[in-house]
């Protein structure tokens, strides 16, 4: 069965080609919403329909609710798919699109609104036994003459802390602190600047942990009581708090662990009526898992989810979206072998600037096991306006080992000439002693190897 006839996707680069593909497969019609200046995307090219919602800026084009829900009407569409980033967590857009008369592909405006809170995320978490970092959730309400009692947090906690922003993304809207002078200080500053950021200055504190790794668990939910766990990602090679290399399965995760987080996972979606893909993010440290927040979308790195399954996510979040229930169950999902994703970034390696421009030569990789996730060409054109991921290369194999060398040899037949990027960066942890042997691979094992890095 056809989950449905034709789909808007609200999104560009990447992603909006990967949806695209699966749509093709399962012989959806596509309809590519795009701004003026991505009228030459690979997506906007193959796709059935076309739609310009506006100029290059993001608030004009990409998040522009109304021109989307219209782009829907008038070609005929039945929903929605918002790729990652853009409005794909903006419950207000779920909202409108459902109102409209259009079904969102992802979960319900609600459950998207009590996750993108995290301050009502984690204390939600914990009512399904999900282990959260010791912290302060709750209000910050002692405010005198603008200034915070935090005695409470001090007296709870020990320092290092870090003050995080309850709607804060990508990385942003978190300062560490390391003793009772630096909190008073910095919480009124974090309220005042994650109000500018993302419009609520709602904002909670944790133990910082020094030197955990960030691994996630997959999750797929019908909305009707079938949940799965897809096993886990180790996203821990990251700069300036954003992924860069992501792998699955986390070396070093035994069967057990991944069984008794997995659950949780999934005990926590059947609790909340979970539907749609979803992803719980921990911390790890001294073999304990601590839940940092849910993203209730596809992720970027979810293909190497893909490839140690064999299961298609997006072909999963269309069925889900069209009312099918799973067509598995928990024992019937095998994990085999090791995939590696590298982020191909139009950016400076060393001081990480965007590097847009034009792509004046290009050629993929290929081979067994490995798989080009882009939508440059040679003479395409990289915006200023957008993030900068051009492109995901991601490989397979039997074992870490055989994704390793054959990640090597992809990203040295990987050219892409006219900008800057990171290929070389990712060599170089392709290279890395540490890297290959799984050695003291944490959220810092970046910081700490770009001085080394920079010197060879
Ligand atoms: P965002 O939604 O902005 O991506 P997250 O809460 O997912 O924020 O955290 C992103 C990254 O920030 C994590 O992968 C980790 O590197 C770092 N981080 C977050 N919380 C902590 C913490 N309590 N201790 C240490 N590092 C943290």
């Amino acid at each position: 069965m056809r989950p449905f006839d034709k789909i808007v996707i609200a999104n560009r680069g990447e992603i909006a080609l990967r949806v695209l593909r699966t749509c093709k497969e399962l012989g959806i019609k596509t309809v590519a919403v795009h701004s003026t200046i991505d009228r030459n995307l690979k997506h906007v090219l193959l796709s059935d329909e076309t739609v310009c919602i506006g100029p290059p800026s993001l608030l004009k084009s990409y998040l522009n609710i109304p021109a989307i829900i219209s782009a829907a009407e008038i070609t005929g569409s039945s929903a929605i798919h918002p790729g990652y980033g853009f409005l794909s967590e903006n419950a207000d857009f779920a909202e409108q699109v459902e109102k409209s008369g259009f079904v969102f592909i992802g979960p319900d405006a609600a459950t998207i609104r009590l996750m993108a809170n995290k301050i009502s995320a984690i204390n939600l978490m914990k009512k399904s036994d999900i282990p959260c970092i010791p912290g302060y959730y709750g209000p910050m309400l002692n405010s005198v003459n603008g200034k915070y009692d935090c005695n409470f947090i001090c007296q709870k906690l020990d320092y290092p802390l870090i003050i995080k922003s309850s709607g804060g993304s990508g990385g942003r809207g978190m300062r560490v602190v390391f003793n009772n002078d630096e909190l008073k200080k910095t919480i009124s500053m974090a309220r005042a600047e994650a109000k500018i950021a993302f419009h609520n200055d709602d904002i909670y504190v944790e133990k910082y942990l020094v030197n955990p790794r960030h691994i996630e668990i997959q999750v797929l939910s019908d909305g009707r009581g079938n949940v799965v766990y897809l096993g886990e990602r180790d996203c821990s090679i990251q700069r300036r708090y954003q992924k860069l290399i992501e792998e699955a399965p986390a070396f070093g995760i035994t069967n057990a662990m991944r069984r008794f987080i997995g659950e949780l996972c999934a005990k926590a979606c059947f609790d909340i009526g979970y539907r749609g893909v979803g992803t719980f993010e921990f911390l790890f440290e001294n073999n304990e898992f601590f839940f940092i927040e849910m993203n209730t979308r596809i992720q970027v790195e979810h293909p190497v989810t893909e490839m140690i399954t064999g299961i298609d996510l997006i072909k999963e979040q269309l069925n889900i979206a069209s009312g099918c229930l799973l067509n598995f169950t928990q024992s019937e999902i095998k994990i085999y072998g090791h995939a590696i994703e590298c982020r191909i970034n139009a950016e400076n390696p060393i001081t990480f600037l965007p590097s847009p421009g034009i792509i004046t030569r290009f050629h993929a990789p290929g081979g067994f096991g490995v798989r080009w996730e882009s939508h440059i060409y040679s003479g395409y054109s990289v915006p200023s306006y957008y993030d900068s991921i051009i492109g995901k290369l991601i490989c397979f194999g039997a074992t870490r080992d055989i994704a390793i060398s054959r990640m090597k040899n992809a990203l040295n037949e990987l050219i892409i000439d006219g900008i800057q990027t990171n290929i070389e960066l990712h060599l170089k942890i392709m290279d890395d002693d540490e890297f290959r042997k799984g050695e003291n691979i944490n959220i810092r094992y970046l910081d700490r190897k770009l001085n080394i890095f920079s010197k060879v």
